[in-house]
């Protein structure tokens, strides 16, 4: 009964109360398998695909909203000669196939471009060319809409009425312009089909308008990068993400490329080593003349919201410079895995493109010999902004936290904290918990746990530890209720892992 029940009206599911369908009866209960059976519009494509040939010469008079459903099918089924076909045909301005290609297929993916092709050299009405060839796997509603339709009012109208529309002159095809729109994950060596791509739209940039709007350079040589970048114009980049193993002379190479996206929103920068001159013309000189270069860059990215340097060498004593030449303020910034000097720290509160921070990540910067007073104004700046503050590996100690516990006290936009990997003492911990009272929105919260956890060489104290962290959780409670909140120790001198304690301890495995 419950199963009728909970069947849509009009739905298309079916019940046969036959042998196949009890799948199992235990405990005086059954357990009933609904098949929900093809249906129509399913029939008939499972046919045409069957059926090359058939699916081929039907297509024009296939009514126009089932294409999409059939594209998926046949993309999704490898059949290479009726997606060719449908791209031919494509009645629709988009074509989102980027979605749809979820692993890798060099057969699919070069019946889409040779579809394209076919498409573009058509006896062309205006009417029915597509505009958009999005190659992005991203979540597009198109796919949604069209093949999860179930009425079809609109589906009387076939591929060649709505070809009934006066036609362009031939010589105005050569002004047609499709937009191609993709993302470029570059690791090490480009795949099959990426070097098929990028020889595809080699031959035809100058009809097409190339859009990369996510690009990720993982190891990939310069002169490789500087090729793609002749054929998609870096002014159209949105995110780029370096993580090249460059040194900063070949860095300062491709510094023009970088300083032609005016459109970057997002700049991951990481892995960037000392340059490797040979040992007579090695000069710090020389050095500084590349670092200086790449760094004049940044005044030309006006749309910079996002920057992330993890392990960059030459930021340090160049923090004042970069962030003078920002010409936007940031939403993130991202300093990774380096040393920050005091200079740089001093000048982070005087930055005014660093008044607006949602994310701030220090994470990995030694800073136990630094003066966090700086740090504590930039938090005072940013309190009303603030959304997620990592401080994790930074080695403070108690008396340099005191410093940023008025400013901290204000960030009540704060929703995620993490503390993990300093050294503060229980009395430091529970005083810093006290100035967390406002911080009302708090999802996550990292702390480390105090160092009277740790014997005299570094190992933990099992039922200390879980006593000071109850005892500090306890602490909280009785300011606010937090989400989540966790202690942890350092990692495990023997097995790596860490103790953590969020709703009870959860020992290493060495403690267990
Ligand atoms: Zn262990």
């Amino acid at each position: 009964m419950k199963i009728l029940r909970d069947l849509e009206p009009g739905g298309s599911a079916w019940l046969s109360w036959d042998k196949e369908t009890v799948v199992g009866a235990q405990n005086g209960s059954f357990m009933i398998s609904v098949q929900t059976p093809p249906t129509l519009e399913e029939l008939g494509r499972q046919v045409l695909l069957r059926n090359e040939a058939l699916a081929i010469s039907a297509l024009e008079k296939l009514p126009w909203t089932l294409l999409p459903a059939l594209f998926k099918d046949a993309f999704n089924g490898g059949h290479t000669r009726i997606v060719k076909a449908l791209v031919t045909a494509w009645p629709f301005p988009c074509l989102p196939v980027g979605t749809l290609m979820k692993t890798p297929n060099l057969e699919i993916f070069q019946a889409v471009l040779d579809g394209v092709d076919m498409h573009l050299k058509r006896e062309f009405h205006s009417g029915e060319q597509f505009q958009v060839l999005d190659l992005r796997n991203v979540h597009h509603e198109f796919w949604n809409i069209w093949t999860g339709r179930e009425d079809g009012a609109c589906s009387a109208e076939t591929v060649n009425e709505r070809s009934v529309v006066k036609d362009l002159p031939r010589y105005a095809l050569r002004w047609r312009h499709l937009k191609v729109v993709t993302d470029l994950y570059l690791r090490l060596h480009l795949n099959e089909e990426q070097t098929c791509f990028l020889q595809w739209v080699q031959q035809r940039k100058d009809f097409l308008q190339l859009h990369c709007i996510n690009m990720k350079i993982w190891t990939v040589p310069i002169c490789t990068v500087k090729e793609i970048l002749s054929v998609f114009h870096p002014g159209r980049i949105e995110e780029l993400e370096l993580n090249t193993g460059w040194d900063v002379s070949t860095l300062a190479r491709f510094a023009p490329c970088l300083g032609q996206m005016r459109s970057l929103r997002k700049f991951s920068l990481a892995r960037i080593c000392r340059n490797t001159f040979g040992t007579g013309t090695r000069t710090a000189d020389r050095e500084e003349r590349c670092i200086s270069k790449v760094i004049a860059q940044f005044s030309k990215l006006h749309c910079l919201q996002h920057l992330s340097m993890n392990g960059i060498f030459f930021l340090k004593d160049h923090m004042k410079q970069i962030l003078w030449c920002l010409r936007n303020p940031l939403a993130t910034l991202s300093i990774t895995r380096l040393h920050l000097s005091q200079s740089d720290l001093n000048y982070f509160p005087l930055s005014h493109n660093l008044r607006q921070l949602k994310h701030l990540v220090l994470r990995g910067i030694l800073l136990f010999a630094s003066c966090l007073k700086p740090l504590g104004v930039l938090l005072e700046h940013v309190a009303e902004s603030l959304q997620s503050l990592d401080l994790q590996g930074c080695r403070i100690q108690d008396s340099q936290l005191t410093d940023l516990f008025p400013a901290l006290s204000k960030c009540s936009k704060l929703t995620e904290f993490n503390l993990l990997d300093n050294d503060f003492s229980m009395p430091t911990l529970k005083d810093l918990l006290g100035h967390t009272a406002n911080l009302t929105k708090m999802n996550v919260e990292q702390y480390p746990a105090p160092i009277q956890c740790y014997d005299d060489y570094g190992y933990i104290l099992v039922e200390r530890f879980a006593q000071h962290c109850l005892e500090l959780i306890d602490t909280l409670r009785s300011l606010r209720q937090p989400k989540r909140i966790l202690f942890s120790t350092d990692p495990c001198h023997e097995c790596g892992e860490r103790c953590v304690y969020d709703l009870g301890p959860r020992l290493c495995p060495c403690q267990r």
